[in-house]
């Protein structure tokens, strides 16, 4: 999925042109995209001039950042509004909703592979 660095750009428009499904808008000048309505084709990744659209892997440091946090804010409110140990028990809920997603993730990966494999592509 592509995100765009907004600190990097320039807010030339376009990106908002060439996206075919209007999932782009500028706001204060820079360009935001909207993930509930992009069908991922790349073409603004293709077309910014400053390199502004970038892959979504680059954001892989700062999501798994982000997870980390966000279980050290729950275990702290566990703790807090639930009593000692709970932060604990929080933790080990939060391992096991990450497996989860990892499971939810390989399985999605192994039918959208054979797909490829049963030649379904147009
Ligand atoms: S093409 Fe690049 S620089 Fe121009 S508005 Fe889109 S993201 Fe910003
Ligand atoms: S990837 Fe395609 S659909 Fe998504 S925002 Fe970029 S141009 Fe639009």
């Amino acid at each position: 999925m592509p995100w765009i660095n907004q600190s990097e750009c320039t807010g030339c428009g376009i990106c908002v042109k060439v996206c075919p499904v209007d999932s782009i808008a500028l706001e204060n000048a820079v360009a935001d995209i909207d993930m509930d309505t992009c069908i991922h084709c790349g073409l603004c990744h293709d077309v910014c001039p400053v390199n502004a659209v970038r892959h979504d892997s680059e954001r892989i440091p700062r999501e798994v950042s982000a997870n980390v946090a966000r279980t050290r804010e729950f275990m702290d409110d566990c703790r807090r509004l639930l009593g000692a140990g709970e932060d604990r028990k929080c933790l080990e809920r939060m391992i096991r909703h990450f497996r989860k997603e990892k499971k939810v993730i390989e399985a999605t990966l192994g039918e959208l592979e054979a797909l490829t494999d049963k030649g379904e592509m147009a």
